[in-house]
């Protein structure tokens, strides 16, 4: 097992597949990315190799997640290969988070692969909208990805990123439509992470704002629902569903953090807004063994820090990390 410092038990990870993306939403990209040098990458038997060493060590969930998961080239390969770890009962659920514009291709191998759940990322409703906050997205496609999902089978959960300014009059909407299709809707604050061309004390919304607003319209009632992610949920009781807060800003969700995040170089991150981090990729390739590679992760899970302390305000106004969300994986 893999038990951090202060005595969370690690039993989740997230590997970013990739850092590319068919996207350049504002908030997590600039426009013009430079990408990691393919050469860079972990191969996908690398990364089911690292994943291997992880469940090994008691890891039981994995998400998939980047940059966009689904653009990898072969990326399928390797949720088979996972999948046929659940089939064992050696991992209990394997998840992704995309942006829905490959799903129309993928969601039934997802399906058939043992993928049960998966977090869609939509922030609007509204094509004008949806076509300036992605820059890149296609409405059409992302919502015909998401209806190809929900016939697949897979229960869906969106997550929205709440924007000041942007989508702010769009919650009662998009509350009543997940309600509607059956999903389970989470809102995320905007965290401070890698440079992008627009200024984030201008986009930033707290939750608790967010909520108090909400409150005025539907019955929000508190339980107890964990998805081992970071969100805390309420039922809306006019619709039935499920709606997460995601706040790392207004509200420190490190206390119950169970989980570190790997990229596609194979470099671990203990904390998705700290800088420390164990390279993993080169203790991969020396040796044929896993016993490096289990005492590397160890070593990793060992200074796990107690928390992140991202800060939004005028006096702060540049990124908390250098690295942006699609490095680390959302
Ligand atoms: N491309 C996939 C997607 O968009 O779902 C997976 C990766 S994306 C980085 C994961 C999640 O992070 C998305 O829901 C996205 O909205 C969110 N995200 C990206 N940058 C963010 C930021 N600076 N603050 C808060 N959430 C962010
Ligand atoms: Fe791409 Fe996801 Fe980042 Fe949007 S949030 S640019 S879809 S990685």
């Amino acid at each position: 097992m893999l038990v951090d410092p202060f005595g969370r038990e690690v039993s989740y990870i997230r590997i970013s597949v990739t850092d590319r993306c068919d996207f350049r939403c504002v908030y997590c990209m600039a426009e013009n990315m430079t990408f990691l040098p393919k050469r860079d990458l972990l191969t996908l038997e690398e990364l089911l190799r690292l994943a291997d060493a992880f469940i090994t060590l008691g890891v039981r969930k994995i998400r998939l997640t980047g940059g966009e998961p689904l653009v990898r080239r072969n990326v399928m390969w390797l949720v088979g290969e996972l999948g046929r770890r659940l089939g064992q009962g050696k991992l209990e659920e394997l998840t992704i988070t995309t942006n829905g514009s490959q799903l129309t291709r993928f969601a039934v191998d997802l399906a058939a692969a043992g993928v049960r759940r998966i977090n869609v990322s939509l922030d609007t409703l509204v094509r004008e909208r949806f076509e300036a906050i992605t820059r890149w997205g296609k409405f059409d496609k992302v919502m015909a990805g998401i209806e190809a999902a929900k016939a697949a089978g897979l229960a869906i959960k969106i997550n929205m990123v709440a924007l000041k300014g942007v989508n702010e009059d769009e919650f009662d909407r998009m509350i009543a439509w997940c309600g509607a299709e059956g999903f389970d809707l989470t809102l995320i604050e905007t965290m401070p992470l890698g440079e992008v061309e627009g200024d984030r004390v201008d986009q930033y919304l707290p939750l608790s704002e967010v909520r108090a607003r909400l409150e005025q319209r539907w019955t929000l009632t508190e339980i107890p629902y964990r998805t081992g992610g970071p969100a805390r949920y309420v039922r809306i009781e006019e619709t039935g569903g499920r709606l997460g807060f995601i706040t790392p800003l207004t509200h420190n969700f490190c206390e119950s953090c169970n989980r570190v995040r790997i990229t596609c170089t194979g470099t671990m991150f203990m904390c998705l807004g700290q800088e420390d981090r164990i390279e993993l990729r080169e203790v991969l390739r020396a040796s044929e063994s896993d016993t490096p590679l289990i005492r590397a992760i160890r070593e990793g899970v060992a200074r796990k820090p107690k928390g992140h302390d991202f800060v939004i305000d005028r006096r702060h106004n540049r990124p908390a990390l250098g690295r942006h969300m699609s490095v680390t994986g959302g």
